[in-house]
């Protein structure tokens, strides 16, 4: 069996960090198996759907390595969708309800006042033609019910059904079809609600495998008979955990701060974001890793844990700053330059080397490009003015190297006698204006001479 997966968002919004999960996870496991990805747009809800959200996702999908092998919107397989609901019209598993949401919601309320489950009785089952003729006349458009099989002769005596699958992530799972409405797969003004059109496109593109977020858990019992009903066999499922924001809430497309789009413009890595939103939540350590191949290595649905999972910022932060300082100049090169990092080849590459590690994104190395190129305000005590003379008297030559800074100091520590933080911290001060930063030793070389002299003269 070849696998077949889909990640299905709908275009209503951004794609926030807990919704690159089911994607991520969709497709490593796509990696793994050697199978395909596909990308679904559910944009049957005409209003909410927009274009610039399905292209932000296509865009946001792209950012985090992930590459479709097909693409497909359910607004263009209306026709499969209407055909489907009228085979199951002609066998009785589709049925008419005129009900309005305020009617409904009343008998919901009478239910509760007697301790009964709110449940729909299925009182429309019992209509007769003229009586829904009377209704329609009355202006009335009817809503449809999916007719649940958990009854044997008379639906309006249902039975425990179980409905069960072994889930990929949660083990066994059940159903019971009689503790649940039937759903209603179509509208009153005649479109289709989420469930009938996945589960057609699940049989039409021969999807093997569902792997989704577990608020779908509850679903997938009504999913699994209305497979059956199209005469399919169920996928495979797998349910993982939510991601919660900081404060323990769901995540939604409100939070704008966690939006994929939000996190790239802050700086952050696609390939962060991606092992973040990957191993949070699973047996996993959240690690730097090189590259979307290992972290297909690392990724089994049989990690992920059971309880939700926790957002954090700070650790995203922290892990792209273990990130960035693994960066082969060659993977920030164009970067560099468009941020304005102007050096030739040479020189940018032994800067970057000497200021990645310290830098919280790829960005932040512009601050230390302006360190290194200069004007810096040279901090200079007057107790270390003598020293700093001495310091650059004894100024090698060039060509510099990694060496220099050894050799210099060493020299400067012989002649003046001092060690340790009194020798360094002036130096540090006069060069970069800073008390903290990138090792001395790599970014000598970067300043270069003539800088290095002027900063020494304080100037
Ligand atoms: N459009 C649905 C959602 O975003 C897809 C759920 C599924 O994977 O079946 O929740």
């Amino acid at each position: 069996m070849t696998v077949k997966v889909r990640f299905a968002p709908s275009p209503t919004g951004k794609l926030h960090v807990g919704n690159a999960r089911p994607a991520l996870f969709n497709w490593f496991f796509a990696q793994r198996q050697g199978g395909s990805f596909l990308l679904r747009f559910d944009d049957t809800d005409r209003e909410r759907s927009t274009e610039a959200f399905a292209e932000g996702i296509l865009r946001d999908l792209d950012w985090l390595g992930l590459k479709p092998d097909r693409i497909e919107r359910q607004s263009a397989r209306l026709a499969e969708y209407q055909a489907a609901a009228e085979r199951l019209k002609a066998e009785g598993r589709l049925y008419p309800c005129y009900e309005t949401a305020d009617e409904l919601e009343r008998q919901r309320s009478r239910q509760r006042a007697r301790g009964l489950p709110p449940i729909y009785d299925r009182r429309a089952l019992k209509q007769t033609d003229e009586e829904r003729r009377a209704l329609e006349e009355e202006g009335r458009r009817p809503h449809w019910r999916f007719l649940l099989p958990n009854f044997s002769d008379d639906p309006f005596s249902p039975s425990r059904t179980e409905e069960s699958w072994h889930d990929l992530v949660r083990g066994e799972q059940a159903i019971d079809l009689a503790s649940m409405s039937d759903p209603v797969l179509v509208r009153e003004d005649g479109t289709f609600l989420y469930t009938l059109p996945s589960v057609v496109d699940d049989i039409e593109f021969g999807i093997t495998h569902v792997i989704r977020g577990e608020d779908h858990v509850t679903n997938t019992g009504a999913q699994i008979a209305l497979f059956k009903a199209l005469g399919a066999e169920a996928p495979v499922f797998g349910h993982h955990n939510l991601l919660q924001s900081e404060a323990g809430e769901a995540l939604s497309k409100r939070l704008a701060s966690l939006s994929l789009q939000s996190l790239r413009d802050e700086g952050i890595e696609g390939l962060s974001v991606a092992i973040f939103a990957t191993l949070v939540g699973t047996s996993e350590p959240i690690r730097a890793l090189g590259s979307m191949s290992e972290l297909a290595e690392l990724f089994s649905l049989d990690k992920v844990s059971r309880t939700t999972a926790r957002f954090s910022h700070t650790e995203l932060l922290a892990l792209n700053g273990q990130l960035v300082a693994t960066l082969p100049y060659a993977a920030v090169a164009e970067r560099l330059s468009v941020l304005g990092v102007a050096a030739e080849p040479a020189k940018a590459e032994a800067f970057w080397e000497a200021v990645r590690g310290n830098c919280g994104t790829v960005a932040e190395a512009l601050d230390w490009w302006h360190v290194v190129a200069g004007p810096v305000e040279p901090v200079v005590a007057d107790e270390d003015r003598d020293f700093l003379s001495e310091a650059a008297s004894l100024l090698p030559a060039e060509p510099w190297d990694g060496a220099t800074w050894g050799a210099w100091t060493g020299a400067l520590k012989q002649a003046t006698g001092r060690k340790g933080r009194s020798l360094f911290m002036p130096l540090r001060l006069a060069l970069t204006g800073l008390a903290s930063g990138p090792e001395l030793a790599a970014l000598l070389p970067v300043i270069g001479r003539p800088s290095t002299l002027a900063r020494l003269n304080g100037s």
